[in-house]
């Protein structure tokens, strides 16, 4: 079996812990507490027919301090990179996010995903082909999804997982 680690990173309240949360529970809580989020879950799936145990890093709340250790990042093969599609604060402050990743992220050739959450809403302040543009410009694959309504989650997950196991030098069996 294929053992990888994931992280979920980006502004506070953008979904990470509800995208999380749907992907290993199909379960949607529309008043998540913060401060009660699973930093750490584990999940088993099969790709492309490989068994593959996912462990998924979530921040826990740090983020709003900005202290995401670096162990947090250490060994990553995959980095979800989320921002909320109703605010375009989130969407600005993805450099911050890639800069930090670049500072930290151990493993240069990690799979990165771009994830434009909450489409659900109607009040839209970014456009998806903005966020295709940012994820091609900084080689990232991209998907826009709702935790609530699933649309997108277990794609998100999925295309990762596959990108990375694709990708040589990434993983051992
Ligand atoms: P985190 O801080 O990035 O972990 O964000 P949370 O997962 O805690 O979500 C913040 C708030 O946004 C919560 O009230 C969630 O219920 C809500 N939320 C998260 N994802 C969605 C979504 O796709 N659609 C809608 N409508 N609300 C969402
Ligand atoms: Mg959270």
């Amino acid at each position: 079996m294929v053992t990888l680690k994931l992280i979920v990173v980006g502004d506070s309240g953008v979904g990470k812990s509800s995208l999380l949360l749907r992907f290993t529970d199909d379960m949607f809580e529309p008043y998540l507490n913060p401060t009660i989020g699973v930093d750490f879950k584990v999940k088993k799936m099969v790709v492309d027919g490989n068994l593959v145990q996912l462990a998924i890093w979530d921040t826990a709340g740090q983020e709003r301090f900005r202290t995401l250790t670096p162990s947090y990042y250490r060994g990553a093969q995959g980095v979800i990179l989320v921002y909320d599609v109703t605010r375009k604060d989130t969407f600005a402050k993805l450099i911050t996010w890639l800069n930090e990743l670049e500072m930290y992220a151990t493993r240069s050739n990690s799979v990165r995903m771009l994830v434009g959450n909450k489409i659900d809403k109607p009040d839209r302040e970014v456009n998806k082909r903005e966020g295709l543009q940012f994820a091609r410009k900084h080689s990232m694959l991209f998907i826009e999804t709702s935790a609530k309504t699933r649309d997108g989650v277990q794609c998100a997950f999925e295309e990762v997982v596959r990108k990375i196991l694709q990708t040589p030098g990434l993983w051992d069996k």
